[in-house]
């Protein structure tokens, strides 16, 4: 029996486990305290009315022999597909629903989608969503990371000789919020097609995006459908990150050795998952509503409400940031090592943020708080923080 050894070269991941112990330990000494949190990126607003309202629907169907659903079409059902297609025509960007495949999750198909690619190397950013290096360790590739600091504000660029045949990008960027702009995506999508590389780019934040010159999806930029898979999710738009439902788009124009991507897609999918549940697409389906649109951007307001109110007392306090403009996350140079200075928040002002290193070593002495939260909290906090520095 040979089992995969690349899970060996693992490393275990403890930071929100330790970030857990630590709260537990504090609370547990410190009774009277009002923890808030502004750690973990999950959202903190219900389901919206017309999702809901959608999904009670499709549960009685369910429970009806005229209107039951059995297994469904792997790659999502149709009515779904061609909301998202509408949606992206409303960014001048044309897809055909099989280019789009109905999943559960982004986090999935960020993983699963190296089913499609033989032993090579990735690009990944360093700080990052830590799932993209587990899965290439996992799947036995070599990584080389692209460094985002400072001076780059967390928004790395190719260099050539960089290499890499797969390159992740994740705009707005978790956990930096930094957002990549037209011209710095066009320098990628020339990159990828001048190496022959294929850009994985993760838009599961693309709706916190309000400046109206930044790009939501990697296919605004010409040639981007010869080189890019875009992964979706309506976690952070919808607050579906315990429903489950994204999409992954594979156009057609990607070939590789003249071999189209979608054609293999489509195969792996068939045989390795069973779709997502209908009442859940059908729920997924009311976001794209007129009513949902409104609905959903009434919740990310609130939310870009937060991160400006975080922002704003950050930046007053004179900590050099990025973040938080376009996406709910604001990273800051925190000035000491990243624990250290959860220590500090969590013990003098009873707040609870993300040490940047658990992200990648490139985050050692930065610092990401979340805006998923509620307007109180987020007050109270600023008003904590602003007292002990
Ligand atoms: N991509 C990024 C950058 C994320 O931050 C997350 C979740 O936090 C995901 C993907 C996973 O999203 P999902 O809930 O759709 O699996």
């Amino acid at each position: 029996m040979q089992i995969n050894e690349n899970f060996l070269n693992l490393e275990q991941s403890y930071l929100f486990s330790t970030i857990a112990k630590k709260v537990n330990e504090f609370s547990a000494n410190h009774q009277d305290a009002k923890i808030i949190k502004l750690g973990i990126g999950d959202v903190t607003l219900p389901l919206t009315k017309s999702v809901i309202n959608a999904m009670t629907e499709a549960v009685l169907e369910m429970g009806n022999e005229n209107t039951f659903r059995g297994y469904g079409p792997e790659q999502g059902y149709e009515f779904l597909k061609i909301a998202i297609k509408d949606y992206y025509s409303n960014k001048s960007v044309n897809l055909v629903a099989d280019e789009i495949f109905v999943n559960d999750g982004a986090k999935s198909d960020l993983g699963n989608i190296l089913d499609l690619f033989g032993p090579g190397t990735s690009l990944i950013p360093n700080p990052v969503y830590p799932a993209y290096l587990d899965t290439n360790i996992m799947a036995g590739r070599k990584i080389n990371f692209l460094d985002g600091n400072e001076s780059n504000n967390f928004l790395p660029m190719p260099e050539d000789g960089d290499g890499g045949d797969l390159i992740y990008l994740c705009s707005p960027n978790n956990p930096t919020g930094a957002t990549y702009n037209r011209d710095q995506l066009k320098v990628w999508v020339d990159y990828a097609t001048k190496n022959n590389s294929i850009i994985l780019f993760d838009s599961a934040y693309e709706c916190f995006v309000r400046d109206a010159n930044l790009p939501t999806s990697i296919y605004e930029i010409e040639g981007a459908k010869s080189c890019a898979i875009e992964f979706c999710s309506f976690s952070k738009t919808a607050g579906f990150t315990g429903t489950r439902c994204g999409y992954t788009v594979v156009p057609h124009e990607l070939l590789v050795n003249n071999i189209g991507l979608n054609k293999f897609w489509l195969r792996r999918q068939t045989t390795k998952f069973n779709g997502v549940p209908y009442i859940v697409q059908k729920a997924a389906t009311a976001i794209f509503s007129k009513e949902g649109q409104e609905e959903v951007k009434a919740n990310i307001d609130y939310y870009l409400e937060n991160a400006q109110i975080i922002r704003k007392g950050f930046s007053e306090l004179g900590f050099w940031l990025v973040g938080g403009d376009n996406s709910p996350y604001i990273w800051l140079k925190c000035g000491m090592d990243s624990w250290a200075f959860f220590d500090k928040l969590l013990n003098e002002a009873y707040v609870v943020g993300t040490p940047g290193v658990g992200f990648g070593t490139n985050g050692e002495g930065y610092f990401r708080i979340s805006a998923f939260a509620n307007r109180a909290n987020v007050l109270e906090a600023i008003s904590r923080i602003k007292a002990i520095f």
